[in-house]
């Protein structure tokens, strides 16, 4: 462990996930990381992670444990659920290639360990989002969107949205009810209840599936049994003039830092044409915006 003054350079396209009272930041794309699908050196760049400690205000760097790192490191999918952080996915760094297993970091012992190893039961695929979501005493991975390789056999819509039961380890296609998300990357999504979270913003594909279209809809997605995920999309303003919402954009940040109030923050991101310079707060009981 390194401590004192600490730089950690340019990243892009990485997670900061908190556990505790730290913030933990692994892998991203970075000008050192090495562009190649698999080699002892990538492995060993993989092996590093950073944490700053809120009460000392001190990064510090660690060298990781237990199975490989994972190999996706830009773009992955990252989440939490008490002192571990879960990854999936990733863009591998080189030509088209992006990866699809999942992994688990303990945040106490530095270890990895591999949850489901690479599979074609799912797209290969960066930026989409993962929360971890609880049904009848059973946690779930709940993996959303994202962009990523097209997959050898067809898969509907609804199948970029898939689970992983904490308890049997597998894939899960989920049963959608409701108005579900179409197939949207660059989004932000905040769990605000043990089995529902909110999704705002986004890129989708036009028509013609040709270029993305930012979006700048609030879904809401609950967990409503082991098997089914219920989609609302909340409307934006009827009357637009008389009430506040954010501009479309994608690769924005939401997060919840006033403990036990439905209150969310959502900061910034990529417009239409320039990067958004904005905060807002989003009242989740009655789905209102404010500045
Ligand atoms: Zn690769």
């Amino acid at each position: 462990m390194s401590k004192g003054i600490y730089q950690l350079g340019g990243i892009s396209l990485h997670s900061a996930p908190v556990v505790g009272e730290s913030v933990f930041l692994w892998g991203g794309d970075r000008p050192d990381l090495p562009v190649v699908h698999d080699s002892p050196q990538k492995r060993k760049y993989l092996s590093t992670i950073d944490r700053l400690e809120f009460r000392t205000g001190h990064w510090s760097s660690h060298v990781t444990r237990g199975t490989s790192p994972p190999l996706g490191a830009i773009g992955y999918f990252c989440t939490t659920r008490n002192n571990d952080i879960f990854f999936f996915g990733g863009y591998c760094g080189h030509d088209i290639c992006f990866h699809n297993d999942v992994n688990s970091f303990n945040s106490l012992t530095y270890e990895w360990s591999n949850i489901i190893p690479t599979s074609d039961a799912v797209m290969k695929r960066m930026g989409g989002g993962m929360v971890c979501m609880e049904s009848m005493g059973t946690e779930y991975l709940f993996m959303i969107g994202g962009t990523g390789s097209t997959p050898t056999t067809y898969q509907s819509q609804y199948q970029y949205i898939q689970m992983v039961s904490s308890r049997i380890r597998q894939w899960i296609i989920p049963t959608i009810s409701g108005q579900c998300c179409p197939p949207t990357s660059s989004f932000a999504i905040q769990k605000i209840t043990n089995n529902k979270a909110v999704m705002f913003g986004g890129a989708v594909p036009s028509d013609d599936r040709r270029s993305d279209i930012l979006v700048n809809t609030v879904y809401t997605c609950q967990l409503e049994s082991d098997t089914t995920i219920h989609w609302e999309s909340v409307k934006g303003p009827v009357v637009p003039a008389s009430v506040q919402w954010p501009v479309r954009r994608r690769y924005h940040a939401i997060t919840s830092i006033i403990s036990d109030s439905p209150t969310l923050v959502m900061i910034g991101g990529e417009g239409k044409d320039e990067l958004v310079n904005d905060s807002w707060l989003l009242n989740t009981s009655q789905y209102q915006w404010s500045k």
